[in-house]
């Protein structure tokens, strides 16, 4: 532990450093995140730092939040776990030093599971699993504090993996998780199974279909669902881990801090049975909304604390039994936090003044609760009224602390003008234009022939929510503009469009490839599939195991083939048969194109 001991002292003689400076809140709450809490990154990078050091930390920056006064902690008004929650879930986002340690081990664990052939990676096995995966390693007698550091990352890890199947080989199905969305992990058949068994035993081999019959007996109906969902690989690639937490699929230490802080949020919140977790979803985007106000962030902080009730109101220092004067300093009865906004008589002058002046207006029914009804309002406000509103908060709590700190009462009139001042400041200053979206004009706007030599091949996909299915397109034709083929397909329960775009290429390539052409340009109108595909990085999203057969065939095939992203107008001819696939059925045209894309297919030679 003492050897750690310089990480907390660093920290505290940062902190140290500010002490005299007058700081606002939302001040203080960029020095910590950016500054104290970025001190010991690299060291908590590899090491598992000892409980006490975390708390020294934790300590440090909290009492520097909160404030001292005559030498003397001021109250803590928010417990640590809050101030360290997720903003979206109602914290302020600080930093909980001993998850984000974890997290940040979990990376180097990620790294020795997907880049098994470095150095490091090496050694590690060599030493500690020479005959299985990272994944089924452990803890050795003799193991090294690097290794228990790396074990203690490893079981962070371990909770937010899913892999995604390719050949099924790799995957245990009672061990590992591999089912995304389903309730429980690992996922929990109703026949026995053996540990071992492996998932390709559920696909049919000739096929490369899900053997959904076995399916079907063997789990739960639901679970069978999200199984039969899972599109899987026709080339037989590897299974690879994934981290479903971000986009790409890839391991972030941000997004393995939010699960892991989300996780202890809902635990904390089902023991004290407050029943949280069930409506979180709600109440993250919520905390977003109130967030992401535009308005300066030291006044947020205001309408978090009144959403909290965790502003020292004369009622809050009295339930905390803090010794000062516990009156309305303008009409000297019980200070409730809904009277200090809201109900004083001299509050109220403002609120009015509001809406003669700048059409503000407070609702006024029902409360309940601060959080509530500050929820209920934000909710019915536009981007506008939600500005004044934090604003005209700040500025009525600030001009209360100046009456009981003895200066002089204003009129209610010149704080009304004073909040739609600056609200005008803020709309004026702080509203940045939306950028201009990425010009098309470099863009091609219509459908143009392929070079000599080669056949043009676009591919569409389009969704049919209401049948839960989507719909693929391909037309193919060659450097003259000769309609050649075209081939349309409806596939059961697949929604995601990106998903679909996907599995609509592969068919493109598939079925391009039969036909007596060697070089290929197949074209599409999704951006981010396109990407995915010239990466030469393991794509480990969910379209990760479809990419990863598409490149397979690529590699394999003696045909060169070029992808390509187009813009929309050069992809008519696929988008109009794609939208045409709305029965679970194959058509394949040679030749002669059907007669409902003449009319299209003759605008893209004249356009
Ligand atoms: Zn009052």
């Amino acid at each position: 532990m003492n050897a750690f001991n310089f990480i907390a002292e660093k920290v505290w003689k940062r902190v140290q450093g500010w002490s005299d400076r007058p700081l606002s809140r939302a001040g203080k709450e960029v020095m910590i995140k950016s500054v104290a809490q970025a001190i010991p990154t690299y060291i908590m990078s590899c090491f598992q730092l000892p409980d006490g050091i975390c708390e020294k930390m934790r300590a440090t920056v909290s009492n520097y939040w909160w404030g001292f006064e005559g030498g003397k902690k001021k109250m803590h008004w928010r417990s640590w776990a809050w101030m360290s929650t997720p903003k979206f879930l109602g914290g302020m986002g600080f930093r909980d030093m001993k998850i984000f340690n974890q997290a940040m081990l979990g990376r180097q664990c990620w790294r020795l599971i997907t880049e098994p052939d470095s150095l490091c990676a090496k050694v590690l096995k060599g030493r500690y699993y020479p005959k299985s995966s990272f994944l089924d390693s452990g803890p050795t007698k003799s193991c090294s504090f690097t290794w228990r550091s790396l074990m203690h990352g490893k079981s962070l890890l371990e909770r937010g993996i899913l892999w995604r199947v390719g050949n099924g080989e790799d995957i245990r199905i009672t061990k590992d998780k591999w089912v995304p969305d389903a309730p429980c992990h690992p996922i929990q058949p109703v026949v026995q199974m053996p540990d071992d068994l492996k998932v390709c035993s559920l696909i049919d081999e000739s096929s490369r279909q899900w053997n959904e019959e076995l399916v079907r007996i063997c789990f739960r109906p639901a679970d069978a669902e999200s199984i039969l969902n899972i599109p899987l690989s026709q080339n037989r690639v590897c299974d690879h881990v994934a981290w479903p937490f971000t986009k790409t699929g890839i391991y972030t230490v941000k997004s393995a801090y939010n699960m892991a802080k989300c996780e202890a949020v809902h635990l904390n919140a089902s023991a004290k049975g407050k029943g949280e977790s069930s409506n979180q979803v709600c109440t993250a985007k919520e905390w977003k909304s109130l967030w992401n106000i535009n308005a300066p962030p030291k006044m947020k902080i205001v309408l978090w604390r009144f959403a909290h009730d965790c502003l020292p109101t004369g009622q809050q220092l009295r339930i905390r039994q803090i010794p000062a004067y516990d009156l309305c300093c303008y009409c000297g009865i019980d200070e409730s936090t809904q009277h200090a906004f809201i109900l004083c008589q001299y509050v109220a002058e403002i609120w009015r003044e509001l809406k003669r002046k700048g059409g503000f207006k407070l609702m006024v029914k029902m409360f309940v609760s601060p959080k509530q009804w500050i929820f209920e309002m934000l909710a019915a406000c536009t981007d506008r009224e939600a500005t004044i509103l934090v604003i005209a908060f700040w500025h009525i709590w600030e001009a209360r602390n100046a009456v009981r700190n003895g200066e002089n009462k204003m009129h209610p009139h010149c704080i009304a003008e004073k909040i739609l001042a600056y609200v005008d400041m803020v709309l004026v200053h702080w509203c940045t234009p939306a950028h201009p979206r990425k010009s098309d004009v470099l863009n091609r706007k219509r459908w143009e022939p392929p070079p000599q030599g080669w056949i043009m091949v676009n591919v569409d996909a389009a969704i049919f929510h209401k049948d839960n299915r989507m719909g693929l397109g391909i037309v193919i034709r060659d450097e003259r503009g000769v309609f050649l083929a075209a081939c349309k397909q409806g596939i059961d329960k697949i929604t995601d469009p990106e998903l679909a775009e996907t599995i609509a290429f592969r068919r493109a390539v598939n079925f391009a490839s039969q036909l007596p052409h060697d070089h290929i340009i197949i074209a599409s109108d999704c951006e981010s599939l396109i990407k995915k595909l010239q990466s030469r990085v393991t794509d480990r999203s969910n379209i990760g195991i479809i990419i990863e057969d598409i490149k397979k065939v690529v590699c394999t095939s003696t045909v060169a083939f070029s992808f390509i992203h187009v813009n929309r107008c050069c992809n008519k001819a696929a988008h109009v048969l794609a939208r045409s696939a709305d029965r679970l059925s194959e058509s394949v045209w040679l030749h002669v194109p059907p007669e409902f894309l003449w009319s299209t297919l003759c605008n893209d030679m004249t356009a």
